[in-house]
């Protein structure tokens, strides 16, 4: 292999908004068959927005949200932002804790306040049906809870990219199988995947799990490519064969990238697989 010709290559991805880490990075594309796909942030614009909230029989909304807001105004994930920018009022937040792939707990106003998925709380009660409806319709359901009980369920939604459907056609066109690849439930996942064409969806896993969802089908005989965003993909995009980091993401995720998705388009992935198996075919 000339290094002329790869660099020619790494010089026509910054035209496209792809950053290559070094020449040697566009060897292993080569063979990639799979394409891992993290759905928030990376899929979805991440830009969550608190769209439905469902109370428990004499709960107030106000103190919901602001109990809610409060805690989630500590954290940085997209679920949090929606929901902080819809507490009309802030209380004191006195401790906080994120737990890691469910949600964030603390102590606001003197109160032991929980957020997150419904995995942190025993029973729902009457909010179970808020839920499991939330879901159906694809959004997010975020249960606020205190005193040790649920007390509310906030409906919270993402929008799908507009160019995340073309890109996963784009995907199949090079012979990759894309899979979608989330922490978030399994019905938010489906409709997802639907929206955009996946098939295949593996939900409910645990940030740190990520990157076990990469090793099995390295085990099991794929070249993978991942693409992700946030903090809970990077170990993930370090251990697939080519890692592929949003632009518009966390830091860590494009230092844990071998390629960088400078727009945040998915588009540009195909457009980084296509240009260095050609730019490859050039050096042979
Ligand atoms: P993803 O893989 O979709 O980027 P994460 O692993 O960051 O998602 O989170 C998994 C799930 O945990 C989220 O979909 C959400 O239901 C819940 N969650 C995580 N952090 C928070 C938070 N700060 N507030 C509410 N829910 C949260
Ligand atoms: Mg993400």
């Amino acid at each position: 292999a000339t290094p002329t010709a790869l660099l020619v290559g790494t010089g026509r991805g910054a035209q496209l908004g792809i950053l290559i880490k070094g020449p040697e990075v566009l060897e292993s594309t080569r063979r990639i068959d799979t394409i891992v796909l993290d759905k928030t942030g990376t899929v979805t614009t991440g830009r969550m927005a608190l769209v439905d909230v469902h109370l428990a029989p004499g709960v107030d909304r106000a103190e919901v949200l602001r109990l809610a807001g409060t805690l989630e105004s500590a954290s940085e994930h997209p679920i949090a932002k929606a929901i902080a920018a819809a507490a009309p009022e802030l209380g004191e937040l006195t401790e906080f804790g994120n737990v890691e792939g469910l949600g964030v707990r603390g102590v606001v106003d003197g109160r032991e306040v929980v957020v997150g998925r419904a995995a942190l709380f025993g029973e729902l009660g009457e909010l179970a049906e808020a839920k499991a409806a939330a879901e159906e319709r694809g959004r997010t359901a975020v249960v606020v809870g205190w005193g040790g009980q649920a007390r509310a369920v906030l409906a919270v939604a993402d929008t799908v990219k507009p160019t995340s459907a073309e890109a996963i056609t784009r995907f199949r066109e090079l012979g990759l199988r894309p899979v979608l690849l989330t922490g978030d439930n399994e019905a938010v996942a489906r409709e997802v995947a639907r929206e955009v064409g996946v098939d295949e969806v593996i939900a409910e896993v645990l940030p740190a799990d990520k990157v076990d969802v990469v090793k099995r089908l390295q085990d099991e005989g794929h070249r993978v490519a991942m693409v992700g965003d946030g903090v809970n993909d990077a170990a993930a995009l370090a251990q697939a064969d080519l890692g592929l980091s949003m632009g518009t993401g966390t830091d860590v995720a494009i230092e844990a990238g071998d390629l960088t998705l400078v727009r945040g388009d998915l588009r540009a992935a195909a457009d980084a697989i296509r240009l260095s198996r050609r730019t490859l075919a050039t050096i042979k």
